[in-house]
């Protein structure tokens, strides 16, 4: 019988002030296979890994159970412990008396015991049953996917290219930029977005280790860390890139007139376009959704003008395959829909307007090449209303986080509203201002005392149209008194959401998100750019509503991962994967439910006669259990978790 040492720990007052340690030790010291048993204060210390080491070392133990907080904070700690005291890591298990058991019954000391009591003993019948394991060994591809061609997915690129790592960079329309492409002057400092933007976008054009694919979008993820393979789709654009040479022939040509993506619909495209002057890469791509026909070729006009012949009617979409050793998700952020705030005229009202549309307005390459003018009618606004939160925050009717940047875009929009209509009068309506960055406060203070913003504390309660006017009601509540406005233009500061489409993506590949669709983080303060799932790793607004400083940190965060993962000359996987044994009969239950197609039928000769079984890739399997759930004669487990320990575990569990 194996000889088990059990630990357990007081966590200051965070096990020891619910739970009765000396009575979970003494209660303990009786259990089969228990040949030591003590308490301590924080076993984690360095004092406390020493004295694990020493007595299992001193009582000759050969299994170790350490009772304290969750094995996601330190497993790995106990087993390195366990590993210099000349034990198999796998002989050392975590049985979590504090999240599990202290935290959530506090006010139940008694039973809070108890409890641990039963935890202890039945990781200790875990422990019993626990093969020595050594880890699987892989190789890693040491190329990266990032998706997403933001300037988030852009820095990433960047950095984890300039480590010497091949990049594909993926992205869906058929330009890189993103959101920020869009924007006028950035905040806090004013430079113009679009020049501190594009010197990026080309270096990732020209970096020998950046493959860039526009007009892409992925499929399918399968594989592991290290090891993915990653489906592509190509999206046919009709056009050939280095064939087009720009002339802009066909867009003359061609009759069909559509809102720009790029300018929010404030201006228009035709079928056939380049997104704005700047695109990488610079090919024109024919939209076939506003073409007035591909198949059977309705128009053509632009095929026909084009001397290089660089349309070609013909292309179509193409799938393929790419390996990689890591995945970034950078893909981005969409504006709630203006739809969904009616009460705000919403949709309503041509001249209530959201953030990105007025920072086309603002931008010297939007559709009124920077002048402040109202869509409706073309006039320079007067009286501008901005009103901030508007959807954010507001758990009843819309979303109740806070999206962050609005207040400091909002700043910025009312200032260089002010610049540009001097004799204009801005005011804001804000639940309060949060300018938590560096260099925001100041910025805030500098809209409202030199450029006179008028800023009001207040909810707006009705908006309606008057004659030309967009009426604002609302209340200031620092004064008790109802203000209206008659506004010119209504600026509404609209939540964060996810990018259209990512939610479909992230449930395809399997990537869990936050109840409101932005990507998880694998621990909020401690693995914050990388996913749960290992090998992906996340950057910018996929993951939570910032600004550009902060997207482009997170990017550099996770190329650092990336490149910390390459560097290794191979990986070590965990070998608690599923094994076969005799009782496999071929039955072929388990091969479809395998998540990740690790389980294969196969056919042997035995006997003279040719049976069939079950073969597991070790190099696939995640150890998550389906196959051995799914097999009536126990013909495959996962190893260190087989059916017999996790009986004894409950067994253990439920006896007094
Ligand atoms: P995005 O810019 O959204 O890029 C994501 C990219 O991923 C897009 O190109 C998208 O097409 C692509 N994508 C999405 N899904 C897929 C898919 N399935 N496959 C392939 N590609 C995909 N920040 C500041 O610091 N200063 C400012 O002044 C400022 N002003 C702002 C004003 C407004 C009105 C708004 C709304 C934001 C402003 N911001 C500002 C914030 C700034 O825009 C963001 O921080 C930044 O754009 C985030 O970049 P990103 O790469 O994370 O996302
Ligand atoms: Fe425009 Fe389509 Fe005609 Fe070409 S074929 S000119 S893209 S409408
Ligand atoms: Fe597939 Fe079984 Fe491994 Fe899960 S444990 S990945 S089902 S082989």
């Amino acid at each position: 019988m194996k000889r088990i040492g059990v630990f357990v720990c007081h966590c200051g007052i965070n096990i020891a002030g619910t739970v009765d340690v000396k009575k979970v030790v003494e209660t303990l010291k009786g259990y089969s296979g228990i040949v030591h048993a003590e308490d301590y204060m924080f076993v984690c210390s360095e004092p406390g890994q020493a004295l694990i080491r020493d007595t299992i070392k001193q009582k000759q133990l050969d299994a170790i159970v350490v009772a304290a907080c969750s094995p996601s904070l330190h497993e790995a700690t106990f087993r390195r412990v366990a590993q210099d005291a000349g034990l198999n890591p796998y002989q050392c298990e975590m049985a979590n008396i504090r999240e599990q058991c202290s935290w959530v019954h506090q006010a139940d000391k008694e039973g809070a015991t108890q409890k641990a009591v039963r935890i202890v003993r039945s990781l200790v019948e875990a422990v019993r049953y626990n093969e020595d394991l050594e880890p699987i060994t892989v190789p890693v591809t040491r190329r990266a996917v990032v998706v997403g061609a933001g300037i988030a997915g852009i820095k990433a690129a960047l950095d984890i290219a300039d480590a010497g790592h091949e990049v594909l960079l993926i992205e869906r329309n058929p330009s890189i930029g993103g959101r920020m492409i869009q924007l006028s002057e950035t905040f806090p400092t004013l430079d113009c977005s679009q020049c501190i933007l594009t010197p990026k976008m080309v270096a990732a054009s020209r970096h020998p280790k950046i493959k860039i694919l526009t007009y892409h979008e992925v499929v399918e993820i399968s594989g592991f860390v290290g090891n993915f393979k990653v489906k592509l789709l190509k999206k046919p654009r009709y056009v050939k890139e280095g064939t087009c040479n720009l002339c802009n022939k066909c867009i003359e040509v061609c009759p069909v007139v559509v809102p720009s993506e790029f300018d929010m619909g404030l201006a228009w495209r035709k079928a056939i376009y380049l997104p704005f002057p700047q695109a990488v890469p610079s090919v024109f791509t024919l939209d076939e959704k506003s073409c007035l026909g591909l198949d059977p070729i309705r128009c053509g006009k632009c095929a026909e003008v084009c001397t290089p012949k660089a349309i070609d009617f013909d292309m179509g979409p193409e799938v393929f395959e790419v390996e990689a050793g890591a995945v970034v998700v950078a893909t981005g952020f969409d504006l709630y829909p203006m739809s969904k705030l009616g009460e705000y005229g919403g949709e309503k009202y041509e001249d209530v307007i959201n953030g990105l549309e007025f920072e086309r307005i603002l931008s010297a390459s939007g559709p009124t090449g920077g002048q402040v003018r109202r869509p409706s009618d073309g006039r320079v606004p007067k009286d501008v209303v901005f009103i901030q939160c508007a959807g954010s925050r507001d758990p009843e009717n819309h979303m109740p986080y806070c999206s962050k940047i609005c207040c400091m875009y909002t700043a910025k929009h009312a200032m260089l509203y002010k610049h540009r209509v001097h004799d204009g009068n801005a005011h804001v309506f804000y639940i309060d201002v949060r300018t938590g960055g560096k260099d925001f406060e100041e910025f805030y203070q500098r809209a409202v005392e030199e450029d006179r913003v008028n800023y009001i504390r207040g909810k707006v309660s009705k908006v309606f149209k008057q004659g030309d006017k967009i009426v604002v009601w609302g209340v200031d509540t620092l004064s008790g008194k109802k203000v209206e406005v008659k506004a010119d233009l209504v600026v509404l500061a609209l939540p964060l959401v996810p990018s259209a489409g990512t939610e479909e993506l992230f449930r395809k590949l399997r990537l869990s998100t936050n109840k409101h669709g932005f990507i998880q983080e694998a621990h909020p303060k401690l693995r914050p750019v990388e996913h749960p799932n290992s090998g992906f790793y996340l950057a910018g607004v996929a993951q939570g509503p910032k600004d550009i400083p902060e997207a482009v940190a997170q990017a550099s965060g996770a190329a650092g991962k990336v490149g910390a993962l390459f560097s290794a000359a191979e990986l070590l996987r965990e070998p608690t994967t599923a094994e076969v044994n005799d009782l496999c009969d071929g039955c072929a239950f388990c091969v479809d439910p395998c998540p990740v197609q690790a389980v294969t039928l196969v056919e042997y000769a035995r006997d003279g006669e040719m049976k069939k079984k079950v073969e597991v890739n070790q190099a696939l399997c995640l150890g998550c259990g389906v196959c051995m759930a799914t097999c009536p004669k126990k013909g495959i487990a996962v190893r260190n978790f087989t059916a017999d320990r996790f009986l004894s575990m409950v067994d253990a569990m439920l006896t007094d």
